[in-house]
């Protein structure tokens, strides 16, 4: 008997952010982050309004000076206009947030995380008692925060310290493992400070983020094995296109296959003008291809081939995911489970009768030399052969029915 792997359980302890839990039994959340001014008030809850109807359930914003600070109540007080919910924004804090959280009240109150980057937190002997500030802010209003380490910015002083100890051995280590194991001792030690400062382990969140997928495994793999606090995962700067979207998920697949995080990012580069809210979109298509999460119905397509003489099974194909891409506002509050359903749009004779079977719902097309007709397939029965030239509409309202059917309420 051949059994699928089983995704291992995670073991870290629920932090609260805002209205949302992340962390032990409960879901991996989606988050982003905005690309706008924050300064500009309209313009980012505008955004984060986009990104959190995309799926995005946490939001960060940058707060690199006082017109960002200052904005931050008028961001989450817009964002509750608009959407009526109260979507968590995080704080993204660099070398000024100690003082940002100290002069506005109505910054720290109305975050819902703060991000503390300690390898930007301050230098030399302002390090400490800035780091202090920050994690003293938030158990003032009660806050979570992530220690956000970064390689682009990992704290020099972790890294001469392990540097100073490499020389000493006999052996040293490479140094691309000597930077691995900074940025794990950077991220722990933060958090254990944090802790001695008086925040609760279970307000504390951690990342350790790279840019590349080994080394992201690798660093992950062994803050799980040292510590249980909760992780976010994400591959840094994972670049532009189809190179960013392959090589985040390739990273964050391996690593919650292993019940290794908690919230995923994917840092893509939009090309300019491109939706900011793809990255959302990827986040979700990672967890729900893995079984992790269900949040739209998925579409399985065969990639055409030299049996599909003409370019209506690609369209059909994109006119049934753009369908239920319209529809899912309105079915996703109407038919519960709806998210989980699975539909097929099959070129030919050769896969797809039997990938349609193994759909919810499923349509097989007539491929070259075969009889112009496309059988539709509901929970593996053929129910519909159709002919014409409406297939497409014709199937649409075959696959509405079945919606209605099988996710309404009287189905229950
Ligand atoms: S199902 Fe038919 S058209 Fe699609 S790839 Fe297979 S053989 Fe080609």
């Amino acid at each position: 008997m051949v059994a699928i792997r089983q995704i291992k359980a995670r073991k870290t302890p629920v932090v609260q952010i805002g209205n949302v839990f992340m962390g032990g039994h409960t879901p991996v959340m989606v988050q982003s982050m905005t690309n706008t001014d924050t300064a500009d008030a309209e313009s980012t809850a505008q955004q984060v309004v986009t990104l959190a109807k995309a799926g995005s359930e946490i939001v960060r914003i940058t707060v690199n000076n006082d017109d960002a600070a200052k904005a931050v109540p008028k961001i989450r007080e817009r964002v509750m206009q608009i959407m009526g919910v109260d979507v968590p924004l995080v704080g993204c804090f660099h070398y000024n947030g100690h003082r940002l959280l100290q002069d506005h009240t109505g910054c720290a109150e109305n975050l819902a995380k703060y991000r503390i980057n300690p390898g930007n937190v301050g230098f030399g002997k302002k390090r400490d008692p800035q780091f202090e500030s920050m994690v003293q802010c938030a158990i003032k209003h009660n806050k979570p925060v992530r220690i956000g380490v970064n390689w682009g910015s990992l704290d020099q002083g972790v890294l001469a310290r392990l540097m100073d100890d490499n020389a000493s051995r006999a052996e040293p280590y490479p140094a691309d493992y000597i930077m691995r194991e900074a940025l794990i001792v950077s991220t722990i030690e933060s958090a254990k400070a944090a802790e001695d400062i008086g925040l609760a382990h279970d307000r504390i969140v951690l990342s350790t983020k790279v840019s590349r997928v080994q080394d992201l495994v690798a660093v992950y793999t062994e803050l799980d094995k040292r510590c249980n606090y909760a992780l976010h995962l994400g591959l840094t700067e994972a670049g532009p296109g189809s190179r960013g979207i392959v090589a985040s998920t390739a990273a964050l697949a391996i690593l919650l296959q292993e019940g290794i995080g908690d919230t995923i990012r994917c840092s893509l580069t939009p090309a300019p003008g491109a939706p900011r809210e793809q990255e959302v979109i990827v986040c979700q298509q990672i967890l729900q291809s893995m079984g992790i999460r269900s949040f739209t119905p998925q579409v399985s397509a065969c990639p055409g081939c030299g049996r599909t003489t003409s370019t209506f099974f690609q369209e059909m194909a994109e006119q049934i995911q753009s369908y239920i891409a319209e529809q899912m506002p309105i079915w996703k509050e109407v038919y519960t489970g709806v998210e989980s359903m699975n539909v097929a749009v099959m070129g030919c004779i050769v896969n797809g009768p039997g990938e349609s079977k193994h759909s919810d719902i499923g349509i097989s097309l007539p491929g070259t030399g075969e009889e112009p007709v496309a059988p539709v397939f509901i929970d593996g029965i053929k129910t519909h052969t159709l002919r014409g030239q409406d297939i497409v509409p014709q199937f649409k309202a075959i696959l509405l029915n079945y919606v209605e059917r099988r996710y309404g309420k009287k189905a229950a």
